[in-house]
């Protein structure tokens, strides 16, 4: 398989990079101090294409194939986990539910003005009891024959205080699920609590209300209670972002280490000298770039139109614990200075934790992995 990027890719990543360096990180920790997403960086995400990713041209946005996509995601996350995090719930989840499920009367409705970034997009599908079984939702859509009827609790949706724009999987029938489209205020869909998290501070998680919600039939995305096929699209794609974003949150880490470790001396020679060190560095350069050749070549199966459900789940699984372990090992190098805020690593580390817990955990990965497997096997 051929990983040689395009001009055109490696203009993406470059630009995105350069973005990400001067305007992003000089303020990560600002942001991440203040506990909110910075919104006035949404027009400047957008003129950057940046919040229509993945979509065509002819609904204003993007038109990105998957690989550029993961190159843009690894830039965002060596720079700031919360600015990469609200991007690719925006594009993966919110986003990539209309790509895959929406009819073309909706892609025309709703896509135009989330790619221009007039509002973020939302996701919901977790709800309070119901997080790797996604068909054990407990919120109803009731067709009353005029429309839907929505109630229920979503738990843990990223840009739910601030999306202008929701995608609602709600269930009715016994473990199935019917996706809507649902605008910032309608009545009986609100935000609920946000949550306080370990990490990912400038991302904003909360829970989301649904309270005898009425829908009509056309903001009903697909047939009802077909959501599910479109949940698992939605994911597989995903992950393959998620994966790109933790190689980005290790890359940024490893970055901070290898310029801290040739500048600090101990014993009279800098610690780059000594081998426990080079030993953590290595570790991490090598499990870095393993992981993105997964999410590459995930990435890579995705364009071809090939099946991809498993390589997506590889390259997460691998990327989210590679990020984790290289962020532990960069925050070692840099000894009591990585603990501390004035360096990035405690925040990659703490950021590169959801890695292997959200759009499904590392446990959930290495369930499809094994059914892959043992498929193949049979
Ligand atoms: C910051 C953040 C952002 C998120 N953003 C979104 C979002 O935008 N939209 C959205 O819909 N959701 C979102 N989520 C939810 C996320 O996808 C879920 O948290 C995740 O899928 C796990 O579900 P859970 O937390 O209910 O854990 P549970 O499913 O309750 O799992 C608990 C533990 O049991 C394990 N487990 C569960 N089932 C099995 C099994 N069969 N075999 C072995 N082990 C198992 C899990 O791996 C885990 O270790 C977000 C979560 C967080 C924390």
């Amino acid at each position: 398989m051929n990983f040689g990027h395009r001009e055109d890719q490696l203009l993406v990543r470059d630009t995105v990079r350069d973005f990400a360096r001067t305007r992003i990180a000089p303020n990560a920790d600002a942001w991440s101090e203040a506990g909110t997403f910075p919104l006035e960086l949404l027009p400047e995400l957008a003129r950057l294409g940046l919040l229509g990713l993945a979509v065509p041209h002819e609904y204003g946005g993007a038109g990105l194939d998957t690989l550029t996509i993961a190159l843009v995601l690894e830039e965002l996350g060596a720079a700031d986990g919360s600015i990469a995090l609200t991007v690719a719930a925006h594009n993966s989840l919110c986003i990539g539910h209309l790509l895959v499920g929406a009819s073309e009367e909706q892609k025309r409705r709703w896509l135009p003005p989330l790619a221009r970034g007039e509002y973020l997009g939302a996701w919901a599908l977790t709800e309070p009891g119901s997080g790797s079984d996604a068909l054990g939702v407990r919120s109803r859509a009731v067709n009353t024959g005029e429309g839907y009827v929505v109630s229920g609790t979503k738990q843990f949706i990223t840009n739910a205080s601030l999306a202008g724009f929701y995608v609602v999987c709600a269930g009715g029938v016994e473990r199935r699920l019917t996706a809507f489209g649902v605008a910032r205020g309608t009545p009986g869909i609100a935000p609920g609590k946000r949550e306080r998290k370990m990490g990912l501070h400038a991302s904003d998680t909360a829970q989301l209300v649904l309270s005898d919600c009425r829908v009509g039939f056309a903001d009903r995305i697909g047939a009802e209670g077909e959501a599910f096929a479109d949940v698992k699209k939605v994911l597989d794609r995903g992950r393959i972002g998620i994966g790109a974003l933790a190689v980005g949150l290790g890359r940024g880490s490893l970055e901070t280490a290898l310029a801290y470790a040739k500048t600090r001396t101990q014993f009279g020679r800098p610690i780059a000298d000594f081998e426990m060190i080079r030993w953590r560095l290595a570790r991490a350069g090598t499990q870095l770039d393993a992981a993105r050749l997964l999410v590459h070549r995930a990435a890579a199966l995705a364009d071809a139109g090939r099946p991809f459900t498993a390589d997506a789940s590889k390259a997460k699984l691998y990327a989210s614990e590679a990020a984790s372990r290289a962020a532990n090992d960069c925050l070692q190098v840099l000894g009591g200075y990585g603990y501390l805020r004035d360096y990035p690593v405690e925040r990659h580390l703490r950021d590169a934790r959801l890695m292997e817990i959200g759009e499904g955990t590392s446990e959930v990965q290495r369930i499809v992995i094994a059914k892959d497997l043992l498929q193949r096997a049979s």
